[in-house]
């Protein structure tokens, strides 16, 4: 499980769940965002911009936009992050869209992406009580187990390890993904996906859908299937618990500082 940090090869190193500035909290234009990844290695960029921020219209126009500001060293593969009303935290990311698509609910986005999307991702599961509906379990490609926002740059979440768990006793071919969630390129929480095979002329999100890659982080590399053993899982439990605690006592002492009693 040790890594020596995110540079690794050979294979094709990749990153996903990235916003730009289409996204109305998103900074980097997509320009700034080929440049930035192609200083550090990133040959293609899985966008996820919030789908709330788009008509179909918006939407061609951000197709061509991120096709023009591809190169053979950067490919930027345009997709949105979706939500539901009534469902909140539930975030369902479709990649490598063809065409527009605008679904109401989780099942309407899985039958909708099985035509339109090349690769879905079940996002940051801590934010619905690591639980999915049946349907997006049924349906869905893979499970965000690493989100460097919301569970830091530093540590997967074994919650949603134990759900990707759960979903592939029923359905193996389903695999656990590190995204960044990055709105700001500036702040790179340093999370990748490494294609396995390096050959240029493989589509990266068939690869990623085959589950011929692993994920890298800062602290570890953690394979697209691997089956962390109880004993790893129980680990990481509990250095997750300990180190979750230090954030909350250095955010506390940061507002304690600041003068801020919250
Ligand atoms: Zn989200
Ligand atoms: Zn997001």
């Amino acid at each position: 499980m040790a890594s020596e940090g995110v540079a690794r090869g050979p294979g094709r190193l990749g990153v996903v769940h990235v916003h730009s500035g289409w996204s109305h909290d998103g900074k980097d234009t997509l320009e700034a965002l080929h440049d930035l990844s192609r200083g550090r290695g990133i040959r293609f960029v899985g966008l996820t911009d919030h789908a709330e921020d788009f008509t179909e219209a918006r939407f061609r126009e951000y197709q061509a936009a991120c096709q023009k500001a591809s190169s053979e060293h950067v490919q930027l593969i345009a997709g949105l992050e979706y939500r539901f009303a009534g469902l909140k935290g539930l975030h369902l990311l479709a990649l490598g869209m063809a065409a527009w698509m605008n679904p109401a609910t989780p099942a309407e986005f899985i039958a909708e992406a099985r035509r339109v999307a090349r690769f879905t991702i079940a996002a940051h599961p801590i934010l619905y009580r690591h639980e999915l509906p049946e349907v997006v379990e049924q349906g869905i490609d893979a499970i965000e187990i690493w989100n460097a926002s919301y569970n830091t740059r530093w540590l997967p979440d074994p919650r949603a390890i134990e759900l990707l768990k759960r979903v592939q006793a029923k359905r193996p071919e389903v695999t656990g993904i590190a995204g960044l969630d990055q709105h700001d390129a500036k702040n790179d929480r340093e999370t990748r996906v490494l294609l396995l095979k390096a050959d240029e002329s493989l589509d990266p999100l068939a690869e990623l859908k085959a589950g011929r890659y692993v994920n890298l982080g800062r602290t570890m590399e953690l394979g697209a299937s691997e089956a962390m053993s109880p004993t790893a899982l129980g680990m990481l439990h509990l250095v997750r618990w300990g180190f979750d605690g230090v954030e909350r006592t250095q955010d506390k002492l940061t507002r304690l500082l600041r003068g801020d009693p919250r």
